[in-house]
């Protein structure tokens, strides 16, 4: 809901042509502190207006920034890099506010990688090259790759400036001119991110950050006739009411969407590292990180004894306020949020499952007395087709359910209309190689989880989405390939 600023509260601003601006209608939406439930800040609730301020700044700057070199590219972006550095207390704190997740997290994974992210494609821009095909003394052809001109980048709440600036920093290391928007449930990262582009020195107009709700000027965003791009990452049901809407207008997609992640555990696995890591996969971000493995499966033979580890190691995550450095499970998002958590754990209770451990909403002592806070959640005795079992929920809740071969594991994991990312754990790597051909993910992690190389194809296959970001692949999706045929004279 749009308000008009009726309160003193700090206020985040658009970043458009190079200044910082309010929204031009002057809505704003209340920006809440999910570890309190309290409002802290006001964010710009755009529209229309600001959009076509956006686009002519976004226009008008792209031709200058297209053809600057890649080196000067490379190092406004390595500034901004350097800044991000330089400022990551204050972003990390900013982020564990603004989403709820701990500080520790916020500094060494979400600011960490927004910087990484920066710096890696400041590196690739310089040394980006393209195809050229020699027909044996008859031609030669060779494929420029331009940037494709203004570009949409839409991120998440869940990582909101690490999956911000993966989006951004290649679209503007290819040469495009770009309007970002940041989910409206976690803005004030991308607000300090703003300053920061400005303190860079990055051209005015060339990145437009634009705040508000993703129904009204995300959509009219993306059915802007001058965006020629559109890099998404969020839910599936969104990725399928971006295709719909930009349907006839050949824009280029990248969806990064939806996962219900399987996790396999073998008999042979590495037993105490596996259930460390299998706790982390499946908890860390509070659930909320779409790589996050909340189908498990263990083998028969060890289920009972793996069951029991987990449930231990779980139970013992110091759950608190996300500015305690010592928190390791903070809040979640939103009420809207948490409500949605709590009502799939009623619905895998009336489908028959049994909650191990978890299941309820907790209530802090203190500041976070009214804060979005849910137990770490394991339930087992599921099937396989449930609703609980193929559903997105997004949260701290997995389920464990076991299996007998190699093939009813297979089975299991590829039952599902997902299929992002997989981890399997076992010391037997003829077997790892095996199902890592047959599963039907984007992403495969073997004896690990989130162990990430920014070269990578990054991203999914099924409802999790279409097209591959990272490495060459993000370079690719944002330039236009051209042949370029030239016969030699006879
Ligand atoms: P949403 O799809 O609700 O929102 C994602 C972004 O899109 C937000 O900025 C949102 O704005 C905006 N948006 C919403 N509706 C539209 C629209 N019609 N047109 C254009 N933009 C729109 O996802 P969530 O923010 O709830 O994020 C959680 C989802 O993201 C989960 O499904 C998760 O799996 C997925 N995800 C996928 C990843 C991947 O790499 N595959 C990585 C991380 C998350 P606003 O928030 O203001 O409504």
């Amino acid at each position: 809901m749009s308000i008009t600023k009726p309160y003193d509260l700090p206020c985040i601003e658009n970043l458009v042509g190079g200044e910082l601006l309010a929204p031009a209608m002057g809505g704003y939406i209340e920006n809440i502190e999910p570890a309190t439930g309290q409002v802290y800040g006001l964010t710009p609730n755009s529209c229309q207006k600001d959009l076509n301020l956006a686009i002519e700044a976004a226009e008008k700057a792209f031709s200058l920034w297209a053809n600057t070199p890649a080196e000067t590219k490379a190092k406004i972006l390595n500034k901004l890099a350097d800044l991000i550095e330089q400022n990551q207390n204050e972003l990390a704190k900013a982020e564990a506010v603004d989403n709820g997740k701990p500080i520790t997290l916020a500094k060494n994974v979400d600011i960490y990688r927004a910087a990484a992210n920066i710096r890696f494609f400041a590196q690739a821009c310089t040394q980006f090259s393209s195809e050229s095909h020699a027909v044996e003394n008859t031609a030669i052809n060779y494929t420029l790759r331009q940037p494709l001109g203004v570009v949409a980048c839409i991120s998440p709440w869940n990582l909101p400036l690490y999956l911000f600036t993966w989006k951004i920093a290649p679209a503007l290391a290819t040469g495009n001119c770009v309007i970002a928007k940041p989910s409206e449930v976690t803005p004030m990262t991308a607000y300090l991110f703003s300053k920061l582009c400005i303190e860079a020195g990055l051209p005015a107009g060339v990145l437009n950050i634009l705040h508000g709700s993703g129904a009204t000027i995300g959509a009219d965003l993306v059915k802007h006739p001058k965006i020629k791009a559109i890099s998404f990452t969020g839910g599936s049901n969104t990725g399928v009411a971006i295709k719909q809407a930009t349907a006839d207008q050949h824009k280029k997609l990248s969806l990064e969407l939806g996962g219900k992640n399987p996790t396999l555990v073998f008999a042979d696995c590495d037993f105490d590292r596996t259930v460390n890591e299998v706790a982390r996969a499946a908890f860390a971000n509070q659930g909320q990180i779409c790589l996050c493995g909340s189908r498990i499966y263990i083998e028969n033979n060890i289920y009972k004894e793996f069951t029991e580890a987990l449930v231990k190691k779980v139970e013992e995550l110091v759950i608190g306020d996300p500015l305690d450095e010592t928190t390791q499970f903070g809040a979640l998002v939103s009420k809207q949020h948490m409500h949605k958590v709590l009502s799939y754990i009623e619905l895998a209770k009336k489908e028959g499952g049994e909650i191990l451990t978890g299941g309820e909403q907790i209530k802090l002592e203190g500041r976070c007395s009214d804060g979005y806070f849910v137990q770490p959640t394991i339930i087992a005795g599921l099937k396989n087709n449930c609703r609980t079992n193929q559903e997105e929920i997004f949260g701290p809740v997995c389920t464990i359910q076991g299996f007998g071969s190699d093939e009813q594991a297979l089975a299991l994991a590829n039952d599902s209309k997902y299929g992002l990312a997989t981890s399997i754990w076992s010391q037997d790597i003829s077997r790892c190689h095996r199902l890592a051909q047959q599963i039907e993910t984007g992403i495969v992690w073997i004896n690990c989880w989130l162990l990430r190389d920014l070269r990578t194809p990054f991203g999914g296959m099924k409802a999790s989405g279409s097209g591959r970001e990272g490495g060459l692949e993000a370079m690719r999706f944002f330039t236009e390939p051209k042949n370029v045929c030239v016969q030699f004279k006879d």
